[in-house]
């Protein structure tokens, strides 16, 4: 088609591109004011302990219901979010939001809260995160803050720095999305991070051959050389979850444990283990 009519094909475009800059410029509008107007919510999907069936953690996800739209995925509004700054604004109102929640869960349960590289990149970043915790009462350690490996390419020196800070602080830091960008063994070494959550990818791909399954082997026995607890993304069968374990993986999360759900629904599933995990000899 684009042989045939050339001129054409090129108009069409131009409308659609324009189209597009204008559908931006809405959602950039109405992301300004969604705060304001109590439209996001945080949903809660559980990190569970592969030997226990109990949830350790439980990851605080964004959602936007628009008015109009209804609902707008994050992988949509984060990128638009982050290119305006509204990111700071919203980031903040998610660490309030999760830090209050997780307040009234059991102890031993911990919450995980999302961070962009925009966001750590802000110098305001280590007093929101106190202000968060003191207004909840929630203790440092049940806090932990999960950044992508984008994050580490560029600026090695202040992100290394604020991750100091916030480590001095007692709270955690988790690498996201292992393995999906440049990853470096040196990142490992180099930066306090107490998790590694191996990307969903490889676990979707355990069951064509023996390449996903050697690589998450060989990043969970390097996690634990490291002290590091590996969490396994993605699950959603039975048998995804005993291949990670056998491999050595610590944690896992996916559909199978749990979509995420409102706070409501996450609280009431976490004083008993959230799946029975059956002795494989
Ligand atoms: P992420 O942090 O890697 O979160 C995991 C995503 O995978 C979530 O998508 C979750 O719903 C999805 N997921 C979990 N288990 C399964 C499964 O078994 N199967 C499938 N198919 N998907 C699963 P979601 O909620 O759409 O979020 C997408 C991304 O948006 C997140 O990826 C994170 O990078 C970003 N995000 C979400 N909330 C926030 C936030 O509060 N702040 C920031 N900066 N980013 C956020
Ligand atoms: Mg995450
Ligand atoms: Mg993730
Ligand atoms: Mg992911």
């Amino acid at each position: 088609a684009a042989k045939s009519n050339g001129g054409g094909n090129h108009r069409f475009f131009a409308i659609e591109m324009e189209d597009a800059a204008q559908e931006r410029r809405s959602l950039e509008l109405d992301l300004r004011e969604a705060i304001a107007l109590d439209q996001f919510q945080l949903h809660y999907q559980p990190l569970v302990d592969l030997h226990t069936g109990r949830v350790t953690t439980c990851e605080a996800l964004l959602r936007w219901t628009h008015p109009v739209r209804g609902n707008i995925p994050p992988a949509v509004f984060i990128p638009v979010a982050e290119e305006t700054g509204l990111i700071i604004a919203l980031g903040e109102w998610a660490l309030n939001r999760a830090c209050a929640d997780a307040s009234s869960w059991p102890r031993e349960v911990r919450v995980a809260v999302n961070l962009s590289p925009v966001q750590f990149r802000d110098e305001g970043l280590g007093l929101q995160v106190v202000a968060a915790l003191a207004k909840s009462g929630l203790s440092a350690q049940r806090l932990e803050l999960e950044v992508t490996e984008r994050l580490l390419l560029e600026d090695n020196d202040n992100t290394l720095d604020t991750m100091h800070q916030l480590h001095a602080l007692g709270v955690s830091l988790s690498l996201d999305d292992f393995g999906t960008g440049y990853s470096s063994l040196n990142y490992l070494r180099k930066f306090p991070f107490q998790k590694i959550k191996i990307d969903r990818s490889f676990i979707t791909d355990l069951g064509d051959g023996r390449d996903a399954r050697a690589i998450i082997g060989a990043v969970a026995s390097l996690g634990a050389g490291l002290d590091k607890t590996v969490v396994a993304e993605g699950i959603e069968t039975e048998e995804q979850m005993n291949l990670v374990r056998s491999q050595g993986c610590h944690e896992g999360q996916g559909y199978l444990f749990g979509k995420p759900m409102p706070a409501d629904d996450i609280r009431s599933r976490l004083d008993k283990p959230i799946i029975a995990i059956r002795r494989v000899a």
